[in-house]
Formats: structure tokens, sequence, C-alpha cells
């Protein structure tokens, strides 16, 4: 059943909820979560929870998503057993985390995540399990409570769903489930304080708002502008792990429209922004460039192909790198672009981390846009057998299709990578012999002056 078919069951069968504590129960047969759409380790973790004596619950995205008929991407569960507890009780379990301890209990390749009920800090004076800095913002969130402090403490309404596989109702202490029929997006408590505890949460509404296609409410939105410079004080480990998530996840085209409307943009990219806001053409190579990278990337996500943050940095970074590599101009080509990237990346690592496992094939990436101009002998073939050739040769196409002047070099290298050795030489020697006839044409005219 899609979502709007789903939606008029429930509105036609009148949601019968009735109240407990603050919450209201939503029964089986007044929504259409059913435990065969939960994955099967999940449902193994929540009942041998349950059998172990605990409260145990499917929470967040895997209900928000099912609800909307959409995959869930991972399973996240709340409990009322303390993360030692949830160690114990499993065999494949690991204890994580300090800023906010969990445990995850691993089935092979899926990670199912189980977390404690948590407090709202701000009730508790517990010094060594909360901690807050200046400006409000959580360091440390171990103060366990009850589920409804639980559902307090999470950011938006329409993550605060709880599934009980017992008795299959959902336990809506936000109004949730309403925001999910309206479409909103909407911060639980006041969203200032919210977001000075933790100002992620404002990349979060723009990642939610562009991969559910939901809005922002207008007071979740009001302040995000303003509070923008908060996320500077965020772990850039942890700005980098957002980055992927906002930009490299099929929505990466919308979600950056947000992050501009917002004024977000600048705290991820300083230097790409800056490149942006500097252009005065209405061409905008920069922001085409970051355009046009996102729009293959979520091209890509869709066909269920591979995308790597090395390409996604060194696409968003080029441009910058271009103006960094101007004040190096009475360098060798090779030397200027090596020291113009450790500059970029130097300033970019202030905003986001960049693990060396991308940040080298990021540089090798740019170094190979000065090879794909070297074409003679056997160079070109040779650069065809480069491990970074293909990523390579699509940041040259992006170029061009931003708008780049590189006399048909994308072209050329697309015919030369689709042809047969033997007319591969021949396209070489053409190449050469055209170079030949201009350095005589030059010659001549020079010879004439
Ligand atoms: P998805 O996994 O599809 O990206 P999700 O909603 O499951 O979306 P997670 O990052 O997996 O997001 O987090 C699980 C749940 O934990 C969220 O739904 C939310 O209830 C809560 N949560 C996560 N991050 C925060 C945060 N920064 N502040 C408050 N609550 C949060
Ligand atoms: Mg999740």
């Amino acid at each position: 059943m899609g979502f709007f078919p789903r939606l008029l069951y429930l509105i036609k069968n009148h949601i019968l909820s009735f109240t407990h504590h603050s919450s209201r129960i939503i029964a089986r047969d007044q929504h259409t979560i059913s435990n065969r759409d939960i994955s099967k380790n999940a449902l193994k973790v929540l009942s041998h929870l349950r059998v172990g004596g605990f409260e145990a619950f499917l929470v967040g995205g895997g209900v928000r998503d099912i609800l909307l008929d959409n995959q869930p991407k991972d399973f996240d569960i709340a409990t009322n057993a303390h993360p030692e507890q949830v160690h114990k009780l499993f065999r494949n379990a690991l204890l994580i985390g300090r800023r906010f301890r969990l445990v995850h209990v691993r089935f092979g390749r899926e990670v199912i995540e189980v977390a404690t009920f948590r407090a709202n800090h701000s009730h508790q004076h517990n010094q060594s399990n909360s901690h807050q800095s200046e400006s409000g913002m959580l360091l440390r969130d171990n103060v366990y409570g009850t589920i409804e402090e639980d559902a307090q403490r999470r950011d938006f309404t329409i993550n605060a769903l709880y599934y009980n596989i017992n008795n299959f109702c959902i336990y809506d202490f936000t109004n949730g489930l309403q925001d999910i029929e309206k479409r909103v997006i909407r911060m639980i408590g006041d969203p200032v304080a919210r977001y000075r505890e933790d100002p992620v949460r404002m990349l979060r509404a723009m990642r939610f708002a562009a991969k559910l296609n939901f809005t922002i409410d207008q007071n979740t939105a009001a302040p995000i502008e303003e509070l923008g410079i908060l996320l500077a004080d965020i772990p850039t480990a942890r700005m980098f792990e957002e980055v992927i998530k906002l930009l490299l996840t099929g929505q990466g085209e919308q979600t950056y429209r947000l992050l501009r409307q917002y004024g977000l943009f600048q705290y991820l990219f300083p230097a790409t922004d800056h490149s942006i806001k500097q252009s005065q053409s209405t061409h905008n190579l920069t922001e085409n460039m970051v355009l046009q990278t996102l729009i293959n990337a979520d091209e890509r996500v869709t066909q269920g192909k591979p995308v790597t943050p090395a390409f996604l940095f060194a696409a968003l970074l080029w441009y910058p790198l271009q103006e960094c590599l101007a004040k190096f101009h009475n360098m060798a080509p090779v030397p200027a672009l090596h020291q113009a990237a450790q500059d970029v990346i130097q300033k970019q690592l202030q905003s986001t981390s960049i693990p060396r496992r991308f940040s080298t094939p990021m540089k090798e990436i740019w170094h190979l846009q000065l090879r794909l101009l070297r074409r003679n002998g056997n160079r070109a073939q040779q650069l065809l057998a480069h491990k970074r050739f293909r990523a390579s040769y699509d940041l040259l196409l992006i170029r061009q299709a931003s708008g780049e002047d590189l006399g048909k070099l994308g072209e050329w290298w697309t015919e030369f990578q689709h042809s047969s050795e033997q007319r591969q030489e021949k396209i070489v020697k053409a190449l050469q012999e055209k170079r030949k006839r201009n350095t005589k044409k030059t010659e001549t005219v020079r010879g004439k002056q």
C-alpha cells in the first residue's frame, strides 16, 4: 500500500487513540507497520531484550521510514536496559561512544544500534553523566530516563515514534504521526535551545527535508541562519561524517540547495562558498561544478553505483584550488599544484576532517588533471591504466560541463579510451601532426612580424 492509501486508511478509520501518560498509543489496526517490515536481526534484538525483562522499542528512522513506505536505512532500538546490561545479553555486542554511550549488536554486515532511554540533561545535575559547554552544547549525554523523557530529547517529532513488536502499538509522545501526515520537520521543544545543545541538528533538518521531501516548520527553520556559526564548534570528524550523509546519499543536489538557502554551506566548504559568492558573472563556474558533481552523485546512488568522498572533495575544491594556484604562477606546474593542494586541504581541515584514505586519492585526481593534457607517445595509453584514470576523466567531463573551456579534451579522451589499440595510435599521431602544424603556423606568423 502506498503512503497516501495508508494515510486515507488512517483517516477513514478515525485514529482511535487513547492517552497513556502523555502519549497517544496507536493500536495495531490503526496503523500499517507490521513486524514483516522490520529486519529479522532487529526483531531478534527486540525480542531478546524483552525476554531479558526489559522494555524495547523500534524507534527513529526505522519507524518513520516504514510509515512513509520507504526502505529504512537501518534499525535503531531504544530500551530501558543500561548499555552494560544490553552488552551482557548479546554475544555479538560492542559498547561504543563516550559522548553518547550505546551498544552495537552485529549480525554480519548489519548493525543494530541499541540506545538506553535518556532524560533531558537540563532536569539533571549529575555532572559526571551530562556536561554542557559554555555555548550550551551537549558534550556528554548519558543521563538515563523514561521512554517519555527519551522522546523529548530526540531531535524532530517524526523521529520520536516508538513501535512495540509485542503489542504492535505505536507510541507517539510528540505528535510525530501528525507531522508525518503533514510532511513537516518540527523540532521537539525550543528550537534555539535544541540547536545550541547540538548544532548538527541544523544539518539534520536539511538532510531530512531533502531526503523525505518535507518542509521545515517555520519555528524550526527561523533560527538556523543566525545559529549556523555554532557549527564551527563541532569536531571536524563529525562534520566529515555529516557531509557524507548530506551530499553522498542520493539527495545531494536538493540538500545543497537547502544548505545554501539557510546559509549553512559556508560552514562545510568555506573556500567553495567564497568562490561561488565571488563570481561576478551569471555563469558561476564553481556553483555549476558543485551542482554537476552532486547531480552525478545522486544518479550514481540511485543506480546503486559507488560514490567516494575523494571525488566529492576533489570536485568541490577544484576551483578553490585554481584560485590558490594563481599564487604560485612562477613555479613549475607540478610543484605549484602540490603546494596549492596542501594549502587548500589544510584550510578545509578546519571545517571537516578528510581521512587520509580520501585525501591521498583526491590529490592524485587533481594531479592527473595535468597528465590528461600530455598525450604524446604512449603517455595516453599509460594513463588509461592508472587506477585514478576513471575518476580523473569524470572530473574532466564535469569541468567542461561546468563551463571550463578545455578545447574538446574530454571528447578526445572519450574517443581514445573506446578505440582499438591501432586506432589509439592513429589518434595520438594525428594529435602530434596537429601540434606540429600549429607550431609551424605560429613560427611563420612570428617570422613575418
Ligand atoms: P537515517 O538513519 O535514515 O539517516 P535516523 O532518523 O534513523 O535517520 P539516526 O542518525 O540513525 O537518524 O538516529 C536515530 C535516531 O536518534 C533519530 O531518529 C533521532 O530520534 C535520534 N537522534 C539522532 N541524532 C540526534 C541528535 N543529534 N539530536 C537528537 N536526537 C538525535
Ligand atoms: Mg537510523
